[in-house]
């Protein structure tokens, strides 16, 4: 990779709102950069094997993958795999993208216009038991089992909200795994209140009906929500319990299950750290956007999960706008607009159902770590005796490892009663001390 590159649209992110971006920016006639951490682009929805890695669009994708992974190979845009943005430098009429290569090797991309299309993670959540060996969340075994054909476990008990459930159990059994049970916070009656909303939306629903159709034998427990996981040195077993309407556990009606995993699918959260870096507004947990994917930063766009989370359809109509704008506005944008409306509606639907509720937060006692990077535990956060989650960030650490917060940030704001969030500053991501070194440099020489 060129250390240094000029282009008129950067795209940090490969997955759907990615690739997306970049073909129509490319098919507006600008230049493009396309940057992904992952060894191939396709996003957490089309992450393929490792064995899969040099083709154009394999095989194991559904055709809509396959078609925007040919697209995106012949658009003409540079695409840098394997390469991770861990800084974003606004600057007026040229933007910079820090990056360093597979091979640790820094780069900088400028820019006109960005388009941040980084996606989500699963929201975290804390319960006794939680950082137990076997414990993780089902996006983490989903991209094992996808990516590297690796099983969290045999025995797996999956708990959570909403559809994403579904098909992590479909592709745990697919790879062996027994799913001894599926847990759904919500209720059945829930489900069945919202479905006079969900009946425009038949095509979700029947992605819906398929998964549930292959996984009909799998125990199926409404309205509970996982309390805890115990084992020694290891998950073995997993406790459930009946949830009230704001998934708070009701005490007495516990069970458990012997597993030698946990999955939890709680929702996602978006990945905005790029964006803060930028210095974008947030509008709640995602970055803040008006109808046509511009950020509150001028020439930075977003698109797809980080701008908001609504599944791949979604996100790539958003990456589709943002690229079309990035590069000047050319395309039927007005045909994009309307389609991402309708988008949208379908996810209100699905926050209305599944978004997290309170009670989620009252699982952690004192003992529970909430900052597992720094083992800050719930009662250390209690004790610190502020409310202000930068000021609790210098007197426990809390937020200063390796993930910079990802996993606890609003475990964290939650649990002082807070909307607000760490500071945040690069690198985004964890980098070498000798990328960093050539970026201080390289800066000092300009
Ligand atoms: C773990 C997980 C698993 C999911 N599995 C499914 C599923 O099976 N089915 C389904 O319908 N939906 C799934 N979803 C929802 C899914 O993410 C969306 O529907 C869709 O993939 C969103 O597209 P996107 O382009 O916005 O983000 P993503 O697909 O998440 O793509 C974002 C991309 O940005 C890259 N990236 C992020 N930060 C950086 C950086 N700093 N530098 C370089 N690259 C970066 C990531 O590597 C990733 O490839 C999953 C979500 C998550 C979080």
């Amino acid at each position: 990779m060129s250390t240094e590159a000029h282009v008129d649209v950067a795209v940090a992110g490969g997955g759907p709102a990615g690739m997306a971006a970049a073909v129509a920016a490319r098919r507006a006639g600008a230049t493009v950069v396309l940057v992904d951490e992952y060894a191939a682009p396709g996003g957490q929805i089309w992450r393929r094997s490792f064995t899969e890695i040099g083709d154009v669009a394999p095989a194991s994708l559904p055709r809509d993958g396959r078609a925007l992974c040919r697209a995106l190979a012949s658009s003409g845009a540079t695409v840098l795999a394997g390469t991770t943005v861990w800084a974003g430098e606004p600057g007026g009429a040229r933007h910079t993208l820090r990056v360093h290569g597979p091979g640790g090797e820094p780069g900088r991309i400028h820019a006109r216009a960005v388009v941040l299309a980084t996606g989500a993670y699963d929201r975290p959540v804390a319960f006794p038991g939680w950082t137990l060996p076997g414990v993780l969340t089902a996006g983490g075994a989903q991209a094992l089992a996808k990516g590297q054909g690796v099983l969290p476990g045999r025995r797996v008990l999956l708990a959570g909200a909403g559809p994403f459930l579904l098909p992590v159990a479909t592709q745990l059994r697919k790879q062996g795994a027994i799913v001894v049970a599926v847990v759904e916070a919500t209720r059945r009656r829930e489900w069945l209140a919202a479905a006079p909303r969900m009946a425009r939306h038949s095509g979700r629903l029947a992605d819906y009906v398929a998964y549930r159709a292959r996984t009909l034998d799998t125990t199926y427990v409404w309205g509970h929500v996982l309390t805890r996981a115990d084992g020694e040195g290891a998950v073995e077993s997993a406790t459930i319990a009946a949830a009230a309407p704001d998934w708070s556990p009701i005490a007495g009606s516990e069970r458990s299950y012997a597993v030698d995993a946990v999955c939890t699918a709680y929702g996602f959260l978006p990945s905005t750290e790029l964006a803060r870096a930028f210095g974008c507004a947030l509008d709640g947990d995602a970055v803040a956007h008006d109808g046509d994917m511009r950020t509150t930063v001028a020439g930075v766009f977003v698109a797809g999960e980080a701008a908001g989370v609504g599944g791949a359809g979604m996100a790539q109509v958003e990456g589709e706008l943002a690229g079309a704008c990035a590069a000047g506005g050319a395309g039927d944008l007005g045909q994009l607009r309307s389609r991402r409306a309708t988008a949208a509606g379908f996810a209100a639907i699905l926050e209305d159902l599944f978004g997290r509720r309170p009670g989620l937060a009252r699982l952690a006692d004192a003992e529970t770590i909430l900052c597992r990077c720094e083992d800050v535990t719930a009662g250390m956060v209690d004790a610190a005796g502020t409310a202000s989650p930068s000021a609790l960030k210098i007197m426990t650490r809390c937020g200063q490892g390796p993930c910079q917060g990802r996993v606890c940030e609003r475990m964290i704001a939650e649990r002082l009663g807070t909307p607000a969030r760490f500071s945040t500053r690069a690198p985004v991501k964890p980098i070498a001390l000798g990328v960093l070194m050539d970026a201080t440099d390289s800066s000092s020489t300009e």
